[in-house]
Parts: structure tokens; sequence; C-alpha cells
């Protein structure tokens, strides 16, 4: 691993960071009730970059208020899906208009380098957002034929409507920041639901930026809410509120057993993408050089802060030294440093806490009898910098094999046969990803279905698409994100039975 210099943050984004940093209500920015802020860091620097309105139940309150009257009674009600539609499209346009400085902020919030801001986070939140305003013209019922067997002569029309939800809140997490936002909003928005949306509070700024484009764009007021603050006061209260019909939430899955919990009051329909510790299997038959590629990439990209990363790597024997030296390989050269040094490959991780916790597991592996054939540490300079790590001689039982880290850090483990491997893979709470590399199609069928994981990818992985469905079997979470699958969480299904 080498290290790339700290770059200042562009000139171009001072406007956007000495701005009060306000929350959206009712289509107007506003500080707390409460006028207290919270410090928003540069992960890069350890340097406060902005302060931002810490919004609390109160402010729930208002954006609740907000979106219910926007949805029971406000133009966007009475709105064709037509317009809906242009009005999704014209966010996507502006978010590419955007784009250079969308990824700025981003990477001055999360830390991730620009490239990957501006082709993955920013291209794909884009991309959310056109894909979703096609849906708006397409949400429509059946008509299905009936028959009373106690009343054989009666003759019915019956049909069904699909009718939004209500209002929605949202709540989503730091590692892709923007992009959470846009797999939210863009499937509320298409089915017509009204949204309070609260952004991680280690990277709100996004969010509010986007929240001046929908603005922009023409979204009416009320829509689209905006509430920053902390989970346990702000994320808590918008799960338990009694007046939001439906909450979508991304995160751990701690606290997504929290949201359940909050969420019993009114019954209010739940959606929950969770955490991950994904399977990637690697055959001996596989094309090694792109499979050590593949699974360096599985756990490196986005500083290993995926859900859906690679985090326990399954190598066949045979080829088991190989590849933990390839992959380590690759760790050893991967360039760590600022997300604004154009050679940067990995940024740091978001925050202090996030910096304790995988620092934490890296001594806790070693402790545990693993050992660290690319990494192992933090790094010595400012900033939550820790090194891309490849851990060996990992089994089954250790805390780094079974818990999620959520930072750059691969548990390589061997395995003999297919029958063995599929246990070791399913050998876990979760079930969001999988990959598996070989040229055997056969066997990658064989996995692709005795899996248990919402997603599997073959000779590659993290493919991302607005159209393919994404969420997690068993404790990775309820419900889709993406695909016309993520509608069924906005929708609600009405039965229409009219007597001839
Ligand atoms: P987290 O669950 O603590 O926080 C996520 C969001 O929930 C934040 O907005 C936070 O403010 C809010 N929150 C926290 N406590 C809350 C509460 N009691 N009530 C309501 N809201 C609350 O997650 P984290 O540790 O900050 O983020 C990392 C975790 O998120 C990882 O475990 C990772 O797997 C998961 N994650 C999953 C996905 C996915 O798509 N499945 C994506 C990103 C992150």
């Amino acid at each position: 691993m080498s290290v790339a210099t700290n770059s200042p943050v562009p000139e171009s984004l001072q406007p956007f960071l000495s701005s009060p940093k306000k929350m959206l209500i009712g289509g107007k920015w506003v500080d707390a009730q409460s006028g207290k802020t919270f410090e928003v860091f540069d992960p890069a620097s350890d340097q406060v970059i902005a302060e931002v309105a810490e919004g609390e139940a109160a402010d729930v309150e208002l954006a609740v208020a907000a979106a219910r009257k926007a949805f029971d009674q406000g133009p966007w009600s009475r709105m064709s899906g037509s317009e809906r539609s242009r009005l999704i499209w014209r966010i996507a346009e502006l978010i590419e208009e955007h784009a250079d400085e969308l990824a700025q902020i981003e990477t001055l919030d999360n830390g991730k380098p620009f490239a990957v801001a501006k082709a993955a986070d920013v291209a794909l939140a884009a991309d959310m957002f056109r894909y979703m305003a096609g849906w708006a013209t397409k949400i429509e019922g059946n008509t299905i034929p009936i028959h009373l067997p106690y009343a054989p002569d009666a003759e019915f029309h019956a049909f069904t409507l699909r009718e939004p939800v209500g209002v929605v809140g949202q709540i989503i997490p730091w590692n892709f920041p923007l992009l959470m936002a846009a797999w939210k909003l863009a499937p509320a928005l298409t089915t017509g639901c009204t949204v309070i949306l609260k952004p991680a509070e280690q990277t709100p700024l996004s969010a509010l930026r986007l929240g001046e484009l929908i603005l922009q764009a023409g979204v009416p007021d009320g829509v689209v809410n905006i509430v920053t603050g902390f989970g346990e006061t702000a994320g808590a209260a918008i799960a338990s509120h009694e007046q939001i019909d439906k909450v979508a939430f991304t995160g751990s899955t701690e606290v997504g057993k929290l949201i359940i919990n909050a969420a019993t009051g009114n019954l209010k329909r739940v959606s929950l993408e969770l955490g991950g510790k994904s399977p990637n299997v690697i055959y001996d038959d596989a094309d090694l050089d792109s499979a050590i590629a593949g699974a360096a990439d599985a756990i490196f990209f986005n500083q290993g802060e995926v859900c859906s990363a690679g985090s326990r790597l399954f190598v066949q024997k045979g080829v088991y030294d190989e590849v933990v030296a390839g992959v380590s390989e690759i760790a050893k050269n991967l360039k760590v440093g600022s997300g604004f040094d154009a050679s940067t490959q990995m940024g740091p991780l978001v925050s202090r806490e996030q910096f304790d916790r995988v620092t934490g597991y890296l001594k806790a592996g070693v402790a545990e009898g693993a050992e660290a054939a690319a990494g192992g540490s933090a790094l010595d300079r400012p900033g939550y910098f820790v090194q891309p790590t490849v851990l060996k001689n990992a089994s089954e039982d250790m805390s780094v094999v079974r818990e999620e880290i959520f930072g750059p850090v691969v548990a390589a483990m061997p395995f003999g046969d297919e029958s063995e491997l599929v246990n070791q893979a399913n050998n876990t709470a979760y079930g969001l990803a999988a990959g598996i590399w070989t040229r055997d199609i056969s066997k990658a069928h064989r996995f692709a279905k005795a899996v248990k994981a919402g997603s599997v990818w073959i000779n590659c992985y993290s493919v991302f698409d607005a159209a393919l469905p994404f969420g997690g079997y068993k404790q990775s979470g309820w419900g889709r994100e993406m695909g016309h699958a993520v509608l069924e969480n906005y929708l609600q299904t009405k039965s229409v039975c009219v007597s001839l």
C-alpha cells in the first residue's frame, strides 16, 4: 500500500459549505426548532467542514405535517403519472448537470475517491431517478374475473387499483449518501408518496444539495422533506410516528430490529436493507487473474464500506495460496489517501467511530489467530485511514468472519468441495449477496441456486443497475430496492367490485 498526499478541498465548494445547513420542511429551509446544530467532519483530515441543523422529534412533527398535507391535499395528490415522470426525469438531469459538485461533496463528506463518487454514486443516482421516471406512467391494476358460488347468476366487474402507501419515512446510511437517497426517493416519488428523509448524521451534505435540486426541478412543497439529525432522536421519531404510513430503512441489522419495534404502534409498513457478510468464492478452475482482481475490488471498493462487500473469501484449496498472495499484492499496492488526490484508490473510513470499530476488528482477528497477509493496522496520519487488509488462516468461529466489519478487511478461508462450500457460504446470519468465480457454468448455477442471498454475481462482483432488484435474505433485510420490485414497497392494492 502506498500513501497519497492530502489534497485541499476544491474552492468551488466553499459557497455551498459556508451557507447555513438547514432542513427542508414544507418547501422551506428551516433551522431546528431547538436551534441546535451538529458538526460534520472531513474524514480525510478530522476537521469540521459544516454545522448542520440538528432535527429532533419536534422537527419530524413539522415535516410529517407538511408531507401529510402534500399527500392529502396538495397539487401532488392530483398530479398525473406523466407529470410526476417529468419531474423525476428533471431531477436526473439536474444531478447530471451538477455531477462534479455532487461528487466533490460526497468525497468531502464521506471520504471516497472523487472519481468513484462521480462514476458510481452520482451516475447511479441519476440513473435511478431516470429509471424510476419511466415507472410513473406504468402503475396499473388488473381486471379480475370473479364468480360467487352462492349466487352463480350475479355478475360483477372487479378490478384492482394500485395506490401510493402515503407518507413515507426514509432513514439512510453514510456509505453511499447520495445514492441511498436516490434509491429511496425515486420509487417513493414515482408511486406518488410523500417523504420525510433522514440522512445519516455523518454525511448529510449531499442529501441537502439534492433537496435544493429537487425544489429546482419543480417538485411541490412538502413532497420531499429532509430532516437532518441523529438516529436515536430524529430517526426514532420517524420510525414511531403514527402519521407515517411506511418506513424504509437502510443501515445496520441491529437498528433495523429497533425500527421494526418502533413501527408497531400504527403497524406502519417496513422495508429494510441491512448488513451483510457476503461470501465470494473462487474455484481452482476460475480465470484467476480476473478472480483475484475481482476479489480485491469486492472488498476494497468504497473502503469496504459496502453492505454487500465480499468480506468472506472462500478459495478452493489448490489455489488458496496463490489467490491470497494475489489479493494481498493488490492490497499492498493500493493508493490510500484523500479522495481529492487523483491518484487515490481508497479513501479514509467515514468517521472516528467507524475507524475505532474497524481497527478493533483488526486486533480481534489477530488475537483470535488470523494472520494479516497484507495491511492489518491503521495509518499513522490525520484522518480515519486504515490499511487494506487480507486476513489468512481465518476460521468460521472468528469474530472477523462472523460479524460485519464494514471496512477494507477480507477474511480468506480454504474449501475442499462443492457441498462443503455451500454449507460454509450459508453459515451466516446474513444473506445479502454472494459471488462465484469459475469456468464451470453448471457449478456456478448450482451455487446461485443454493446460496441464500438476494444477489449473486457470477464471474463479477458489485454489479448494480437501477433495473436489478437488490435486497437481503435472512437478517439482511425485508423487501427489495430498485427494479420494479421496489414499487411493492410503496404501493398498496385496492380491490373494487361493481355489481352489473
Ligand atoms: P446505523 O444503523 O447505525 O445507521 C443508519 C441510519 O439509521 C442512520 O441514518 C442513523 O442515524 C439511523 N439510526 C440509528 N439509530 C436509529 C434508531 N434508533 N432509530 C432510527 N434510526 C436510527 O448504521 P451505521 O452503523 O451508521 O452504518 C453501517 C451499517 O449500515 C452497516 O451495518 C451496514 O451493513 C449497513 N448498511 C446496509 C446497506 C444495505 O443496503 N443493506 C447499505 C449501507 C449500510
